[in-house]
């Protein structure tokens, strides 16, 4: 199959999944995991309205912007494009996607987010973040332990004015069978429904909980999940991994 079907293929077992948790496909929203993929191989995405884009390295996230902006300008569909940041993200890059980035899903502490204030604040805007669960305490990955999340979630709110706090992410252990990390999904949601209660009220919109990659995104939007995070489903297994999520 080609990038054309299988994003088809992924938006019907989204629908499906979605209809399990009671809810309409189009409350998920379908991150295309663009990472080690041509501009050529995005550019398919985008004609079959794929317009979420995920990377995970600045340096690449870079590489990829312009061309892929202006491939989006012929089409038309500039405007549609959001670039989601969801890799761990050093500080001294901030300042490099700080302006492209609609929605960074990788804060995992106060120092990095002081630093996406501060450079949203430089360059005139506010920046939309997500607190990255790391939902079993692994070493290799980072986040926050699910316990932390509400303390960090209440120091962004109170002290770093250009940061829009808009949910949670969670990455999970990589497990056989997708089942076992059903229960990693189900605590990521009953740490978001708190915060959410607690934000949505401040008029920010506390509504996106972003996990489930290809292995498990149809258990994640079982358990709750807004957005997931879809790379191999769709462009095939990648020849080599950037980073171990
Ligand atoms: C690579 C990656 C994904 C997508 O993984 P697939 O298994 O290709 O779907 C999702 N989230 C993050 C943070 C990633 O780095």
């Amino acid at each position: 199959m080609g990038i054309k079907e299988n994003i088809a293929d992924v938006r019907a077992r989204i629908a499906a999944a979605a209809s399990r948790s009671g809810r309409r496909a189009e409350d998920i929203t379908l991150v295309c995991v663009t990472k080690t993929r041509t501009v050529s191989e995005i550019a398919e995405a985008l004609k079959s309205d794929a317009f979420e884009l995920g990377e995970n390295r600045a340096q690449e996230f870079l590489d990829k912007y312009g061309n892929i902006q202006d491939i989006a300008e012929e089409l038309s569909i500039k405007r549609n494009i959001k670039w989601n940041f969801i890799g761990h993200l050093q500080r001294n890059k901030v300042k490099y996607i700080i302006d492209k980035a609609d929605l960074i899903h990788s804060v995992d502490g106060f120092k990095l987010a002081e630093e996406i204030d501060a450079r949203a604040a430089g360059s005139g805007r506010s920046a939309n973040v997500l607190i990255q669960l790391n939902a079993g305490g692994e070493t290799q990955k980072s986040g926050v332990a699910i316990s932390e999340s509400g303390a960090l979630a209440k120091e962004i709110g109170s002290r770093l004015p250009h940061i829009k706090l808009r949910g949670l992410m969670a990455v999970v252990p990589a497990v056989g069978d997708p089942e076992e990390a059903r229960g990693y999904f189900r605590e990521a949601k009953r740490a978001f429904d708190v915060l959410a209660k607690r934000y949505d009220g401040a008029g920010e919109g506390f509504d996106h909980l972003s996990m489930g990659m290809t292995h498990d995104f149809e258990v994640a939007i079982e358990e709750g999940a807004t957005m997931v995070r879809v790379g191999a489903a769709i462009f095939g297994p990648r020849s080599y991994e950037t980073e171990d999520v």
